[in-house]
C-alpha cells in the first residue's frame, strides 16, 4: 500500500516538474524571441531614419553609404520610386529584389515589419514610405535574422536537454523523498495495527471465558444458582477486566487523539498519597505484604488529581502485584530542589535493564502467562507515563531482579503563588 502511494506521489511531483519546466521554457523562449525582435526592429528604424535622413540630404537622391556604427551590423536596403523602379540599392542577396518588389505590389498593404525567406534564410523587412523633393519613395531595409533565430533554437533544445536531465535525477530522488516524508505516517499506521491487534487479542481472551462459563451453567439448568457460584464468579471477574481494558483502552485513545483534557486544579497531593496507601491497605493485607509510607504532610500540586492518582495507584498496584507474599511496600512523597518525588518502593521480582527499557511499551507484560493471572494487560506502566508526562514530569525506574524496585514519578515543582492567584485557593504550605 505504501509503495503504491510512494509511486502516486513520485508520479504526481514529476508531472508538476515537467509542466512547470515546460512553462518556463516556454515563457523564457518568448520572451527571448520578444526582446531579440524588439531590438532588431529598434535597429532597422534607426538604419531607416539615417537612409531618409541622407536621402534628403542629397537633391539628386543618390543615397552613399552609411558611415554609421549601424553599417558593423549589417543591413541592405532597395529604395523604390513611385513606379516600381529601384531607386538606390544596397544589396547582397539579389534575391531580396525580387522578394522586396512582391512585397511592394503585394494584395495586402505593405507591413510595418515582416518577414521574407530567402534560400533558407530569415529577412526582417522594415518598409517605410517618404518624400523627397516632391517624389514619393518606399524604403525597405533588411536585415537579416537567421543567426537570431538559430541562438533562440539553440537556447530552448539546450534548456529541454537540461530539463529531461534534470528530470532523470529528480525521479529517483523524489521516490526516495516520498519515502522518507512517508516514513513516520508508516510507523503510525503499523502502531496502530499493531495496537488493534493486542486490543483484539486481550479482549478475546476474557471473553472466551465468559463464553466457556456460560456454556457450563447452560448444561446446569437444573441446579440452583447458588450450587454455581464459581462459575458466575468467573464471569464477573472477567467482565470486570474486560471493563477496566475498555476504559484503558479509551483513555489511550483519547490521549492518541489529543482529546484527554486535564483538569488542573491545586490540591492537597499529601493527602492524596495518604488516601491511596488506605485505598490498597487492604489488599495488601490479603496478600500478605506490608504496606507503609512515608509521606511529607502538606505538599500542594497544581495538576489533575484524579489523573495523578491513577498514576500513583498503576505503580502501587503493580508494586503489590509483582511483590511476593511477606514482601514489603512503601509509598513514599517527598521534595527535592526541583521536583516533588512520589516513590513506590518494592521488594518484588523486579526487573533486568532489558525489561525496564520495554515496561512503558503497550501491552509489554515481563511473563506473559504469569501477569495474566494478575490480571495486567501492560497498558497500565503506558498510561501512567501517559499522565505524568502530560504534567510536564517523568517515571524514573530503579530495580534489581529479584531483589525489588523503586518507581519514582518526578513532577516539576510548581510556582504556587501564580497558580493560587489564578485558582484562587488558599495554600497553607507554598511547597
Ligand atoms: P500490567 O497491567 O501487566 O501490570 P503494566 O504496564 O503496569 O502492565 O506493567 C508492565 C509490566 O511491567 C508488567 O507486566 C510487569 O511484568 C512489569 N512490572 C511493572 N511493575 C513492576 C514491579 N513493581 N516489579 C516488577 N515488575 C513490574
Amino acid at each position: 500500500m505504501f509503495k503504491e502511494i510512494k509511486r502516486k506521489i513520485t508520479l504526481f511531483n514529476t508531472i508538476i516538474l515537467i509542466i512547470f519546466m515546460f512553462m518556463f521554457i516556454f515563457l523564457l523562449g518568448f520572451l527571448v524571441n520578444w526582446s531579440l525582435n524588439l531590438s532588431g526592429e529598434i535597429y532597422l528604424t534607426n538604419v531607416a531614419k539615417e537612409i531618409i535622413q541622407k536621402n534628403s540630404d542629397s537633391d539628386v537622391g543618390f543615397i552613399g553609404p552609411i558611415d554609421s556604427v549601424h553599417d558593423k551590423f549589417g543591413y541592405q536596403y532597395i529604395q523604390w520610386d513611385s513606379s516600381h523602379t529601384v531607386k538606390t540599392m544596397k544589396v547582397e542577396d539579389r534575391n531580396l529584389v525580387k522578394l522586396g518588389y512582391e512585397l511592394l505590389i503585394g494584395e495586402q498593404p505593405a507591413q510595418e515589419f515582416s518577414a521574407v525567406f530567402s534560400d533558407n534564410l530569415e529577412y526582417r523587412v522594415y518598409t517605410v514610405p517618404f518624400s523627397n523633393n516632391d517624389n514619393d519613395y518606399v524604403l525597405q531595409v533588411f536585415q537579416q535574422v537567421s543567426t537570431e533565430r538559430s541562438i533562440i533554437t539553440n537556447v530552448i533544445s539546450f534548456l529541454l536537454l537540461i530539463g529531461i536531465g534534470s528530470i532523470l535525477v529528480l525521479i529517483p530522488i523524489s521516490y526516495f523523498l516520498a519515502g522518507k516524508s512517508l516514513l513516520p505516517i508508516k510507523e503510525t499506521f503499523e502502531n496502530q495495527k499493531k495496537f488493534i491487534a493486542d486490543a483484539s487479542h486481550e479482549l478475546r481472551t476474557p471473553l472466551t471465558v465468559i463464553q466457556t462459563n456460560i456454556e457450563v451453567l447452560k448444561l446446569k439448568e437444573d441446579e440452583q444458582i447458588k450450587d454455581n457460584m464459581k462459575w458466575l464468579n468467573n464471569i464477573a471477574s472477567e467482565s470486570e477486566t474486560m471493563a477496566k481494558l475498555i476504559s484503558d483502552l479509551l483513555l489511550l485513545a483519547q490521549a492518541e487523539n489529543q482529546r484527554l483534557v486535564l483538569e488542573k486544579e491545586v490540591f492537597d497531593l499529601s493527602s492524596m498519597c495518604t488516601l491511596l496507601v488506605g485505598l490498597m491497605a487492604e489488599i495488601a493485607n490479603e496478600k500478605g505484604i506490608e504496606l507503609s509510607e512515608n509521606i511529607l504532610p502538606g505538599v500542594q500540586y497544581r495538576g489533575d488529581e484524579e489523573r495523578l492518582k491513577q498514576a500513583a495507584r498503576i505503580l502501587l498496584d503493580n508494586a503489590i502485584k509483582y511483590t511476593p507474599t511477606g514482601g514489603k511496600v512503601q509509598l513514599c512523597l517527598s521534595q527535592g530542589k526541583r521536583n516533588l518525588v512520589i516513590e513506590v518502593k518494592d521488594t518484588g521480582i523486579g526487573l533486568t535493564e532489558e525489561e525496564k527499557a520495554k515496561v512503558f511499551s503497550r501491552f509489554y507484560r515481563v511473563d506473559d502467562a504469569r501477569n495474566r493471572e494478575t490480571g495486567g494487560v501492560g497498558l497500565g506502566l503506558n498510561i501512567a507515563d501517559f499522565i505524568v508526562k502530560k504534567h510536564g514530569g517523568k517515571i524514573k525506574i530503579e530495580s534489581v531482579a529479584n531483589k525489588g524496585s523503586t518507581f519514582s514519578i518526578l513532577l516539576p515543582r510548581p510556582n504556587l503563588k501564580q497558580d493560587t492567584k489564578k485558582n484562587n485557593h488558599k495554600i497553607d504550605t507554598i511547597t
